[in-house]
């Protein structure tokens, strides 16, 4: 599928939803999608807004942190939070993954381990607790500031 065409089912799929909340349509939610869709790596709340402003120029950083907790909300985007410093946010997917951040430069790595994932399924049934999703991230100096 090309790359057009894919933003177009993302678009699609955020219509559907707005229509089934009840909320009008709004050509900033979609261009905060977009920015998303295009984005090559994790992104947080200002780095969207700068890159949305490109598209529309009028749009406030309030109304990107608002769109992005709404999209989240509804599972077209997930976030990973980074101690006490802002969220960076990506656009889901649809393929699970777990991430590494560098704690030198912030770099995030993504990995899928399906070992790892039984495991956790493992682990929650033992205690019988319905696992629904799960968040991993692993903290250390990515291979590029070791060697400095
Ligand atoms: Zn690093
Ligand atoms: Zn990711």
């Amino acid at each position: 599928m090309n790359a057009k065409k894919e933003l177009e089912l993302y678009i699609e799929e955020l219509r559907t939803l707005v229509k089934k909340r009840g909320l009008k349509n709004s050509a900033q939610r979609e261009q905060i999608l977009q920015v998303l869709f295009l984005a090559k790596e994790h992104l947080t709340p200002e780095e969207i807004h700068q890159r949305v402003k490109k598209l529309n120029p009028s749009i406030g950083l309030a109304t990107v942190y608002r769109t992005l907790s709404f999209l989240e909300k509804e599972h077209l985007v997930n976030s990973i939070s980074f101690g006490n410093e802002s969220k960076k946010y990506e656009l889901n997917r649809g393929e699970h993954h777990d991430h590494m951040i560098c704690l030198e430069c912030g770099k995030i790595l993504e990995f899928y381990d399906e070992e790892l994932e039984r495991l956790q399924e493992a682990i929650a049934q033992k205690a019988s607790f319905k696992l629904l999703t799960h968040e991993l991230i692993l903290y250390g100096i990515c291979p590029k500031c070791q060697s400095k």
